[in-house]
């Protein structure tokens, strides 16, 4: 969900000083977007009783896209792209690597201490929770009712993986299954779920905030 209007979209934005630009649009369809240094866009009217969550997922989500450049760790999901990176190419993007040896890997500085690399994480059991809500119709009128479940325990091996709130190297990101990482075993750019951003995103963030708020350096 983006706009190729660039021009009336400045337009309309300069009508006020700004650093940045999230576009909030006046629809109910699930959908939203972010490109770094561009904008973002969320979806601000969600229908389905309890699940006004998404929007708050969504906003912080894509703003971790257009702000900070960050990448998106999921690879399950069925907005995901095929081939989006090119083999033996490391992402330019601060929180998927294509490096699994510690000493490599971008946020190596980052790593919890003594954490194994690649880190070992429950993968196989969220894969086959993620298969089958992969199935799901999203149009259904019963697809919310018969997600819940599968969010639930997704969540819950997430949150009870050995390494959670660790920083290391887990396998699959990047719309990939193998061979990128992310740093944390979840992550706003990782699950659907209102989980904070790892501290490798935070620190990108950080780093931008910095940015524009003393673009000298001093
Ligand atoms: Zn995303």
């Amino acid at each position: 969900m983006l706009t190729e209007e660039n021009r009336i979209v400045r337009d309309i934005a300069a009508a006020a000083p700004y650093d940045f630009i999230c576009i909030l649009v006046n629809d109910t369809r699930y959908g939203g977007g972010g490109i770094y240094n561009l904008y973002s866009t969320t979806y601000t009217n969600e229908s389905v009783p309890g699940q006004e969550w998404q929007m708050d997922y969504m906003f912080v989500h894509e703003f971790g896209h257009s702000f900070a450049g960050l990448a998106d760790e999921y690879y399950t999901s069925s907005t995901a792209y095929n081939d989006f990176y090119l083999p033996g190419i490391e992402p330019w993007e601060p929180n998927v690597t294509a490096q699994a040896e510690g000493g490599r890997v971008k946020w190596k500085s980052m790593l919890t201490a003594g954490i194994p690399v690649p880190t070992p994480w429950e993968k196989g059991a969220y894969d086959s929770v993620e298969a089958i809500r992969g199935k799901l119709d999203r149009l259904a009128p019963d697809y919310y009712r018969k997600r819940e479940p599968l969010q639930k325990s997704a969540m819950e091996i997430l949150r009870t993986s050995q390494y959670a709130g660790s920083v290391g190297v887990f396998e699959g990101a990047g719309y990939a299954s193998k061979g990128l990482y992310r740093p944390s075993v979840d992550c706003r750019m990782f699950s659907l779920s209102l989980a904070d951003f790892d501290p490798v995103c935070s620190a990108a963030i950080g780093r931008m905030i910095d940015f524009y708020a003393d673009p000298g350096g001093k």
